[in-house]
């Protein structure tokens, strides 16, 4: 589903609920302007975006191939921050109508059981990083949310009124959460039946590594994504988002990994013949999706593995598309792939490599922070290009920053951010 036709979307339903929150007022006899019934649309409006919380953060297909994952989670955040408001403008109202102490019924119970915990969860959400929360134990508290949503409809439908068209509306959203969890087990039934087998551990710098696996064969785009579990000496892993850096031409299936954090720093323990579970593929960020014939690829460190991806894509199908990689590293110490891309480079006229150092005085190439000099220079046709960005997301925003200024417009930018 395409970006504006999701947000359409979303506000066509949210307008059918304030519709049928009128139609319910008036079918209870009460006037919509009520407080009570405001607090009830507050109520209606905050549930509804928390039930869209799990349509955007289940990594469904039919949105996520259009809309990209990225964008699903930043929606997801933004909606979520919507639901707390009006989850939390629902009791408000309600103590300001009926006092603070009347609430008493096991259906407020429950629902400020959920409000409380909700907060905790967004808490718990926009601080962890402050905190030093593990990325781990982060998702495991917001995966309570799935236990908050069956207890937030013990509440409404504790106050809804049976046959209007709200009540059918939250008979409709029940059903589709149960839908959506039976997609989640059957998804991984089918990803823990097809496992993968680890064929080859290769360093391709001090502190990158790759991965290469066997198994099924996937059908992708260059530039997409998996989320990698590995089951090493028994132990499986948590799920982490990397860039297949293979091609869809090859055989295997592969990902490259820098040392970051737990995980990434045991990527290197792993032996031929450990097992990994990959849901894939994921992401937007492919020049297949756009109609182009110049390409400009703008890396800073480990972003390089999607432009692998399509690099090794246009050199193995011969695509005869202009494209010039411009990659940001601090010193040569930190490259990879440099001999396969030099490979590239001199095999195919229409493919131009940019190696630029910004903390290296003795190369010889560019030197310094990817700008607008160094874009001027390589990739004379801004007008006729579209631009891929992807790296640490500071370097990549004021990339982006940049390349508007210089009057490209926002739809040939293209970005992934190695951050959620
Ligand atoms: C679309 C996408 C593609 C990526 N491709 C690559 C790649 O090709 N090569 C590469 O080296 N890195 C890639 N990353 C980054 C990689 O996912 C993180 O570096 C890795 O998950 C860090 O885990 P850690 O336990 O080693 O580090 P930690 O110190 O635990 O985490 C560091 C940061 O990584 C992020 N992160 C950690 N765990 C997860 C998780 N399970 N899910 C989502 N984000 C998480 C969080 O922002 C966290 O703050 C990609 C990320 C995304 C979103």
């Amino acid at each position: 589903m395409k970006k504006e036709r999701f947000w359409l979307v979303v506000s066509f339903f949210t307008a059918v609920i304030i519709y049928a929150w009128v139609s319910s007022a008036l079918l209870g006899g009460e006037s919509p302007l009520s407080i009570r019934q405001l607090n009830r649309l507050f109520a209606s409006l905050g549930f509804w975006f928390f039930f869209l919380q799990f349509v955007l953060s289940s990594r469904l297909k039919l949105i996520e191939s259009g809309f990209g994952l990225n964008r699903m989670i930043h929606a997801h955040r933004l909606l979520g921050r919507l639901a707390l408001i009006f989850l939390l403008l629902h009791p408000l109202l309600l103590f300001m109508h009926e006092g603070l102490f009347s609430a008493g019924t096991p259906f407020r119970i429950a629902g400020l059981t959920v409000l409380l915990m909700l907060m905790l969860t967004a808490f718990v959400a926009s601080f962890h990083k402050k905190l030093k929360l593990s990325y781990e134990l982060w998702l495991n508290i917001h995966k309570v949310n799935y236990i908050l949503f069956p207890v937030a409809l013990i509440h409404i439908f504790g106050n809804a009124l049976p046959g209007s068209l709200l009540y059918y509306i939250w008979l409709i959203l029940t059903l589709l959460f149960a839908l959506l969890l039976v997609e989640k087990i059957i998804r991984e039934i089918k990803i823990r039946k097809n496992l993968y087998e680890v064929v080859k551990v290769q360093q391709e710098s001090k502190d990158i590594w790759s991965l290469y696996f066997k198994g099924k064969q996937l059908a992708y785009q260059p530039g997409q994504f998996m989320y990698l579990r590995l089951l090493r000496n028994g132990k499986l892993s948590s799920a982490h988002p990397f860039t297949i850096s293979s091609s869809p031409t090859w055989e295997m299936l592969t990902v490259t990994p820098k040392e970051l954090g737990d995980f990434t720093a045991t990527i290197k323990d792993t032996k031929v013949g450990d097992l990994a579970l990959i849901d894939a593929p994921y992401g937007i960020f492919s020049f297949l999706n756009y109609d182009c014939d110049r390409l400009a690829f703008i890396a800073g460190g480990i972003g390089i593995t999607p432009f692998m991806s399509m690099l090794r894509y246009i050199y193995d199908e011969r695509i005869e598309k202009q494209v010039t990689i411009i990659w940001g590293n601090k010193d040569e110490e930190a490259l990879c792939f440099q001999e396969e891309l030099d490979k590239m480079a001199r095999e195919m006229e229409n493919i131009k490599v940019v190696y630029v150092m910004s903390a290296q005085e003795s190369w010889r190439g560019e030197k310094g922070r990817i700008g607008g000099k160094v874009i001027d220079k390589y990739v004379p046709e801004l007008a006729r290009c579209h631009f891929f960005v992807c790296g640490p997301p500071m370097l990549s925003l004021a990339i982006m920053k940049t390349l508007r200024e210089k009057g490209v417009p926002g739809r040939r930018i293209h970005h992934e951010l190695f951050e959620f």
